[in-house]
Parts: C-alpha cells; sequence; structure tokens
C-alpha cells in the first residue's frame, strides 16, 4: 500500500475563480492541467506541491487499509478512489478517522471504490436536564392517567407506571448499548408524556452520527425491540404468576397467550397489563417500514429503492387495512408512516459490504417477534 510520502500532490487552483483542490498529479507548479475548473469552466493551474497536514493524515490513514489510487480534495470534503487488498478494513478506518474528527462513505462507482471523506459535525451539546426532566414528567404522567382512567388505585397504578418505565427503558437501553458498541452517537432516551390512558407515547433515543455497516445497523435496529421484549416476558410472567384483580385486559398477543398456557394465573396483574403493552408497542415498531426499528432491520437487508418500495406498501396496506378490519386502528399507524416514518433512510456509510451470515440470521429472527406481538382482542381475565 502506497504511503503518503509516495503520492505525488498537486495543489490546483482556477486562474478565473479561484477555486481550489488538491489532486493526485506529478505536474509541476506553474503547470497548467488539461482538466477545467468543476465551477466556472476556466483553466487549472498547479500552484502549490503539498497536502494541508489535515488531509495528509487522511490519506496516510486511508493508505494504512487501501491503496490509493486517486483523489481529489476540496476544503472540506474530498473523494479519494482506492483499491482494496485482502486485509482492508473499512470500520478500522472509520474508527481512526472519527478519532481525528473525519468521517467516510465507501461507495462503488462503475467498478471501481470510492471513499468520500468530510468532516464530523461538531459534537452538539445535549441539555442534560431534559433527558431527566423528562423521565420525571413521564413517570408521573403515566402514574396519573393510568390511576385516575384505569387502576383508580395508588398500588395498582405504581406497580404499573414502574413496570412501564422498565419495559420502555429497556427498550431504549438496548438501543442505546448497541450504538455504543458500534462507534455510533446517540442522544440519551427522551420519554415522551401524553395525556393519553397510558400517559405516555414511549421513548425514543436519536442517532446523531452515521451509521457504518449493515452489521450495526442490523444491531442497533434489532437490539431495542429485542431487550425491550424479553423484559416484557419477564414483567408479563411475574404478573401471571402475581395474579391480581382489577380490570381484564382489553386486548392481548400471541406471546402472551403462550405465557399463560405455560404459567397458568391471572391477566389482571398491572405487570400483565405493562408487559402486554410493551409487546403492542414492540410490534408497532418492528414493522419493516421506513425510520421505525423493523425498518432499519430492512433496510439492512434490502437496498435503498427496495426498502423504498417496501414503505409505501406497508403504509398503503396499513392505511387499507382500516377498511378489512375496522376493529383494528393500523390505518393510523398506515397514515404516520406515509407522512412522518416514512422519509429517506440514510443507509450506512458501507453500501458495498454485505450482510454478515450471523446479523442476517438476526434479521430475520427479529421479525419473528411480529407474530408473537401482534395484537388480538382481549380475552376475559
Ligand atoms: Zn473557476
Ligand atoms: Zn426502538
Amino acid at each position: 500500500m502506497k504511503g503518503e510520502g509516495e503520492i505525488p500532490v498537486a495543489k490546483v487552483e482556477c486562474l478565473s475563480c479561484g477555486y481550489s483542490e488538491y489532486q493526485m498529479s506529478s505536474l509541476g507548479l506553474g503547470e497548467l492541467l488539461k482538466g477545467r475548473c468543476p465551477r466556472c469552466g476556466g483553466d487549472l493551474a498547479v500552484t502549490g506541491k503539498e497536502l494541508p497536514r489535515e488531509w495528509g493524515e487522511v490519506l496516510s490513514l486511508v493508505g494504512r487499509e487501501f491503496s490509493v489510487v486517486d483523489f481529489a480534495l476540496g476544503e472540506r470534503e474530498g473523494e479519494i478512489e482506492v483499491e482494496a487488498g485482502p486485509s482492508s478494513s473499512f470500520p478500522r478506518l472509520l474508527r481512526e478517522l472519527r478519532a481525528r474528527g473525519k468521517v467516510a462513505a465507501l461507495r462503488g462507482r462503475g467498478g471501481s471504490l470510492h471513499l468520500r471523506v468530510g468532516s464530523l459535525p461538531p459534537p452538539r451539546r445535549e441539555r442534560p436536564h431534559l433527558p431527566l426532566a423528562l423521565f420525571v414528567a413521564t413517570l408521573l404522567s403515566i402514574f396519573g392517567f393510568s390511576y385516575l382512567l384505569l387502576f383508580r388505585e395508588v398500588w395498582g397504578a405504581l406497580l404499573f407506571s414502574l413496570s412501564l418505565m422498565a419495559v420502555l427503558g429497556s427498550h431504549e437501553l438496548g438501543h442505546a448499548l448497541a450504538a455504543r458498541r458500534n462507534g455510533v452517537e446517540a442522544s440519551p432516551p427522551y420519554f415522551i408524556p401524553a395525556p393519553t390512558y397510558l400517559g405516555t407515547l414511549g421513548a425514543v433515543v436519536r442517532v446523531k452520527s452515521p451509521i457504518p455497516t449493515r452489521d450495526a445497523l442490523v444491531e442497533v435496529g434489532a437490539s431495542g425491540p429485542l431487550l425491550g421484549f424479553a423484559v416484557a416476558l419477564l414483567i408479563t410472567s411475574l404478573g401471571l404468576v402475581l395474579g391480581g384483580s382489577g380490570e381484564p385486559l382489553a386486548f392481548t398477543t400471541p406471546s402472551l397467550l403462550l405465557l399463560r398456557s405455560a404459567l397458568g394465573g391471572g391477566l389482571n396483574h398491572p405487570f400483565v397489563f405493562s408487559g402486554s403493552v410493551m409487546m403492542v408497542i414492540t410490534f408497532l415498531n418492528l414493522l419493516p417500514a421506513g425510520q421505525l426499528d423493523g425498518g432499519h432491520v430492512a433496510r439492512a437487508l434490502l437496498s435503498a429503492e427496495q426498502h423504498r418500495t417496501l414503505t409505501r406498501g406497508m403504509g398503503f396496506g396499513l392505511l387499507l387495512s382500516g377498511f378489512l378490519l375496522p376493529t383494528y386502528p393500523f390505518w393510523i399507524w398506515g397514515f404516520l408512516i406515509l407522512f412522518f416514518f416514512g422519509g429517506h433512510h440514510a443507509g450506512v456509510l458501507d453500501e458495498l459490504s454485505p450482510l454478515s451470515p450471523s446479523h442476517r440470521r438476526l434479521a430475520l429472527l427479529t421479525f419473528l417477534l411480529l407474530p408473537l406481538t401482534f395484537p388480538l382482542p382481549g380475552v376475559a381475565g
């Protein structure tokens, strides 16, 4: 692999508009290039033979993983054509670049590999009190609304609000751990209080830096639903064993029915309710569409085009389901997918490497949760 020192460099400037970039070229100072200025079409001349230190560092990092074939580097962004060898690792290069405030995307074009290198946006400062304030507000809101509208007694509302926070929190924790494992910057979880009979609309973790690989995208998307579902199973089982008095559930899920046939017990403990709520939230989040968790996993399996088609299909399908299954409010979700969660998915920095077999299995396993968490009409407690 070529080191930085062996690469011939020319600073190229437009004689008309002052545009400049760095190219791989052995032309001497003052010589004119054959190409024209990309901005104004004017003449380009070599005005320097040195790279700025920043680009020099980037090129030598790239040179450790790939062979540099050609490059054109501007003020902030640049494109480097490379050849991969048997030991080339794009994730390793990303880690090195990130340590220097840079990011790269690997793309294929006309049979050659291109790295687009740019600067990472400066880390946005989080307001550290906001997640905590929302956490407390959501806890109070779940307690208050579930007390008033569901339980009408302190103990039931308290058990429900604490356990619902635990399952929601574990779902978000799953996302956050996977993001950290893959070097993806993510916000702390923001819980959303809401005046609904659950007292919340759930919680979100915002992903703030691009996701490097398809494997990482599967991990970040799937780990929330998987961990949230596991904790929901535990809490539901606990509720079944404890039993309790109260309103029976208005809905159920196949996994709840399976658990009850294994464990017996009553369906009216607050833990059964919060666990089942989480299962339905898992179902809605795992639909393979747009920016939903299932959308991320699907995007890792599909091309951008296929993902877009699938998202539209899911959205319209759910919207139409309103006519076929009038008792299910899925059409609302279809509407939200089409107009809110269905936007362009940024994909991953390395679109070229396929999913590893283990991550393909993880992705398919995750979608197996869909039939297990499908909401069904309630049964008598
Ligand atoms: Zn020009
Ligand atoms: Zn999620």
